[in-house]
Formats: structure tokens, C-alpha cells, sequence
């Protein structure tokens, strides 16, 4: 009876995904296999026929083998028919999976969300800060790199005036579902070195991820003060664009969309390695999607912001993209 139901659940994913086959093998019996999307979208939407996109129900589970680390593409049968599949047929689906007795999204829970939780000492700036000797150095280090209230409510700003990262204000980075999955301490003392640490976890995320709107154009930019000083930014934390990045930007990003890709490195970076970079940039997404905004009378980012706000960050975009 069950088949029944299997199969009308798999001719709703091959609408989207194309043809299926079930493993063969004893070892994956209960599998099937498609074309994997997010790969397609690498070589400019044809599928690779490499069927890496492999799917159980009884496991309640859906990851691609080649692209999953990067991608997204794996999680509960439950969110693979949310990407997959038309609206219209939600309730159907919803029905289907109750008689085949998949269960809910326990298993994409332990995957997706991160173990990591911040410092046990991580406390919130708040107004209150101000009012303690201490804790209003951390309050004031932050105004005075050009923040707002505004700005340490949006990001989660905190600091630690005990333990590992006493001394430093903590930026927190979520997820797009909201999950923490990154965090770095950036010191306010000269004399507590070295001035950033984070918790050494592999980088394969996007800072702060939720703010990110993939439809508009995206500024890549070095450091987190420079992300803070504009919207729709990814900081680097560092110089670097890793792979990982570049191919989570083209997943994200509309096939064939128009939307920019912006670097905004530091004006005292190395010409060569940034050069490098750019290249990088321009073998994923073509020379016309991608820009850079070259910095003159500001070192970086966070500095304009300090200087004049939102409006100089503004007023520096705008004339580069006249300039062209
Ligand atoms: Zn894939």
C-alpha cells in the first residue's frame, strides 16, 4: 500500500527534478536518485546525469553526495518538497507523507542546526551598560566606531568582561533560520591581543547570513565593522573569497539574474592579491556581475561610517557607480 503513496510522492519531485531510479543496491534499497539542481545550476542549468541527488523516505531524509556541504541540498523529505514543489500541491503532500508515516523534521533539526552556543560571560550591551565603570568602555568603543543603539540591537552586539574574550565585544552571526552558528571577539584594549578570536569552527557559512537578501546586489567586504556600515554585505573576515563562498553566491543567486556582486576591499590592500580575487570572481559570474567600489579617502568602510553614517557609505556607492 505504501508503494502507492511513494510513488505519487516521487512523480511530484520528477515534475521539478526530471527522471528517478531507485538504488540497486541492497545497502541503499529504498533510495532514489535524481539530477541534482544546485549542480545543474554550475554548468548553467544542464543536469550533469551523475544522479547525486538521492532521496529516502524512510530515512526521512534528501542530500545531494557532491554539493551538500555548500549547497543546502540536504535536510528532511519534508523541506525537499518545500523547495521542490508547487504550492498547489502542499496539502497533498502534506497527506501523502502522514500515510507513508515519514515523521516530522527531528532528523533535519540534528543536522541543520549547529552546536555552538556563545560564551558563557556573553552578556548584551544594553543602555544599562553605561551605567557600570567597566562595562561602559565596551559601550563606548562600539559608539565610537560610528554604531548606534539601532545597530547593536540589529547585530546582537555583546561583550565579555570575564573569561576567554574578556575584553572584547562579541558579535554573534546567525543563520538564515535564525541559528548561531559563528562568533567573533574583537578586543577594545591594545593591550589584549590578538585583536580578533573566534572559535575555530570550519568557515563554511555565510556571516550573518539572515540579513542577506540574494535578489540584490552584494557587497563583499573585509572586516565586520565594514559590515555593519552597509546592508546586504558578507564580510570576508579577511581577504580571501573562498570556494565555498563563491559557489554559495551562485547558488543563491538567481540562474541568469542580474544581480551584482560588489567587492569593497580595504584601500591599502595588496593590488596583486585583490587582483586575484576579482579574477576568481569574474570565472563564476562574468566580468558584467561583478564590481569593485575602490576606496580613496577612506581607508575602509568602517571608516566612512564613523565619519558620516549611512549617508557617507551612500554618497561613496553612488559616485562609483556613476563613475562608470
Ligand atoms: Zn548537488
Amino acid at each position: 500500500m505504501a508503494k502507492i503513496y511513494e510513488d505519487e510522492l516521487l512523480n511530484i519531485l520528477s515534475f521539478s527534478l526530471g527522471n528517478y531510479s531507485p538504488s540497486h543496491s541492497q545497502e541503499h534499497a529504498g533510495w532514489y536518485a535524481f539530477n541534482c539542481p544546485a549542480c545543474a545550476q554550475e554548468q548553467a542549468g544542464i543536469p550533469d546525469n551523475k544522479y547525486n541527488l538521492n532521496v529516502s523516505f524512510q530515512n526521512n531524509y534528501y542530500h545531494c553526495w557532491k554539493c551538500k556541504e555548500y549547497s543546502n541540498m540536504k535536510g528532511s523529505i519534508k523541506n525537499l518538497f518545500y523547495k521542490f514543489s508547487s504550492k498547489k500541491n502542499q496539502n497533498k503532500i502534506v497527506d501523502l507523507l502522514k500515510y507513508l508515516g515519514v515523521k516530522e523534521d527531528e532528523k533535519e533539526k540534528q543536522i541543520e542546526t549547529p552546536n555552538l552556543t556563545l560564551p558563557l560571560e556573553f552578556k548584551k550591551l544594553t543602555l544599562n551598560s553605561r551605567n557600570n565603570a567597566e562595562h561602559k568602555n565596551y559601550y563606548n568603543y562600539v559608539l565610537n566606531r560610528g554604531l548606534t543603539d539601532k545597530e547593536i540591537e540589529r547585530y546582537d552586539i555583546g561583550f565579555c568582561s570575564e573569561g576567554k574574550y574578556k575584553g572584547r565585544i562579541v558579535v554573534p552571526s546567525y543563520d538564515k533560520e535564525g541559528n548561531l552558528n559563528y562568533y567573533i571577539a574583537r578586543s577594545i584594549y591594545k593591550d589584549v591581543k590578538p585583536t580578533y578570536l573566534a572559535p575555530s569552527l570550519k568557515k563554511d557559512f555565510v556571516f550573518n547570513e539572515r540579513y542577506i537578501n540574494w535578489d540584490s546586489t552584494i557587497y563583499l567586504v573585509e572586516g565586520i565593522f565594514d559590515h555593519f556600515a552597509i546592508y546586504n554585505s558578507i564580510p570576508l573576515l579577511g581577504k580571501q573569497i573562498s570556494e565555498n563562498l563563491l559557489k554559495k553566491l551562485l547558488h543563491n543567486t538567481l540562474p541568469f539574474s542580474d544581480v551584482k556582486i560588489v567587492t569593497v576591499y580595504d584601500n591599502d590592500v595588496n593590488v596583486i592579491e585583490k587582483r586575484k580575487q576579482m579574477t576568481k570572481l569574474a570565472t563564476f559570474f562574468g566580468e558584467s556581475r561583478i564590481k569593485e567600489i575602490n576606496l580613496t579617502d577612506v581607508k575602509d568602510f568602517s571608516d566612512a561610517f564613523q565619519l558620516g553614517g549611512y549617508s557617507k557609505i551612500t554618497e561613496i556607492v553612488k559616485n562609483s557607480f556613476n563613475n562608470e
